[in-house]
């Protein structure tokens, strides 16, 4: 039943206590597919991530993953069903090296042979040649880009069926930025589905195949990422122009 998408968010509510953060998001990423969701501060970018991994409970609605609902299931049971969460740069444990950082990420879902464990990690080294040159150096004393590379490595290692990246672009400056863009861009094309979460538009649409445009808590539109970068009212709210 290839028509089922790998993820299908339905009528998502999310309350922090009185507040309601999130009124009902519905969304879909089909196996294959780069997804952007994206959004303005505030819009609940960060609360959709922390419901999809777990972290945060829906007060209605239904997130449900290969065919099965997961919507109660645990945070770390999600993980290893292939649901991962790559922290934002700032989440790599600051005095390990680059190499235990990296074996963090297998915890979760550890390798049933070493020789797999190896071309993984071969694989995160091919992607980001700058951890192979860094392994030994510790999390704390990268650069911010260093450490987004390494958030993201280390979430790979955990082979992700799903890989949730929430604003790999923030606080990083332009060059940095549209390197990050692109490696997301080249996991995505060796086959990792990803579901995107940004505030940088450009990049992110460029890359995209599809986004959804969240505003204070709904999904206001969503479309293919090069239509939404010539939409006229994307491109004044999110891309300073018009
Ligand atoms: P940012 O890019 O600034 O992180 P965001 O799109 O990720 O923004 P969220 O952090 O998900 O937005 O916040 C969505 C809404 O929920 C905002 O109105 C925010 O004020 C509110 N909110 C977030 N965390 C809490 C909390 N712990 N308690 C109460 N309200 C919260």
């Amino acid at each position: 039943r290839s028509a089922e998408p790998l993820l299908r968010v339905e009528d998502m509510v999310v309350n922090y206590g009185r507040i309601q953060a999130l009124h009902g998001i519905s969304l879909n990423v089909a196996q294959g597919e780069l997804v952007t969701l994206l959004g303005a501060n505030g819009a609940g970018k960060t609360t959709t991530m922390r419901a999809l991994s777990g972290l945060l409970p829906l007060a209605r609605g239904r997130i449900v993953f290969e065919g099965n609902d997961i919507t109660r299931m645990r945070a770390h049971e999600r993980v290893v069903s292939g649901l991962i969460q790559a922290p934002e740069g700032r989440g790599v444990f600051p005095g390990m090296t680059v190499q235990e950082n990296l074996d963090m990420g297998c915890h979760a879902r550890p390798f049933d042979k070493k020789a797999e464990y190896d071309s993984t990690l071969e694989w995160v080294f091919g992607l980001f040649p700058r951890l192979a040159e860094r392994r030994k150096q510790v999390g704390g004393t990268l650069s911010g880009g260093e450490q987004q590379m390494l958030a993201i490595g280390r979430a790979l290692m955990a082979r992700p069926k799903l890989l949730l990246l929430d604003e790999p672009s923030m606080g990083l400056a332009p060059m940095v930025i549209q390197q990050i863009f692109r490696i997301i861009g080249e996991i995505n094309a060796q086959g990792t589905t990803v579901l995107l979460v940004e505030q940088n538009a450009q990049q992110a649409l460029t890359r995209s195949d599809r986004a959804y445009i969240l505003e204070t808590g709904e999904v206001t539109k969503t479309g293919a990422g090069h239509a939404l970068l010539t939409d006229s009212a994307v491109k004044s709210a999110y891309l300073g122009v018009g």
